[in-house]
């Protein structure tokens, strides 16, 4: 199977049986963000205790893009310190191409932070999909920003 449709059943299957889809009981932090020019909504609920992200719920309508990348950015969030988190993300916005780097995976090198979430570089040839592809990390920014102006 050549790899761009490997990625693309990656991104069918998250978009399709997403994982971790819901709300969260209980102290969370919760946020949401849309993407007006694809018409993509995602809310995220995160349980944060101590350092670490022990639970993850997402909510959201849209493109495959957007949900597969919700989906899959919900699995990769369990477990993680926030340190990792941010540097989760700042990876996956290097990928795309957004941000402060301009990085692409390296093809050669895979097994990165990023997992799943690798079959998502094919996008970044889509300017317009690479804001549907953002959007869950935009949310799960606002989250972490809200959550450390609570905390202070
Ligand atoms: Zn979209």
């Amino acid at each position: 199977m050549a790899l761009d449709e490997l990625y693309r059943e990656v991104i069918l299957d998250h978009y399709r049986n997403p994982r971790r889809k819901g709300v969260l009981e209980g102290d969370h932090i919760h946020a949401e963000g849309q993407n007006p020019s694809c018409g993509d909504e995602f809310s995220l609920d995160l349980q944060v205790e101590g350092d670490v992200v022990v639970d993850v719920a997402i909510q959201g309508i849209g493109c495959s893009i957007s949900q597969a990348s919700g989906s899959m950015m919900a699995e990769a969030l369990i477990g993680k310190s926030l340190p990792e988190v941010t540097e989760m993300t700042d990876k996956f916005k290097a990928m795309m191409g957004i941000g402060e780097g301009d990085n692409p995976v390296n093809p050669e090198r895979p097994g990165s932070i990023l997992g799943d979430l690798e079959a998502l570089q094919g996008v970044r040839k889509f300017p317009v999909r690479v804001k549907c592809a953002d959007l869950p990390w935009t949310t799960l920014e606002g989250a972490l920003e809200s959550a450390a102006a609570t905390a202070s």
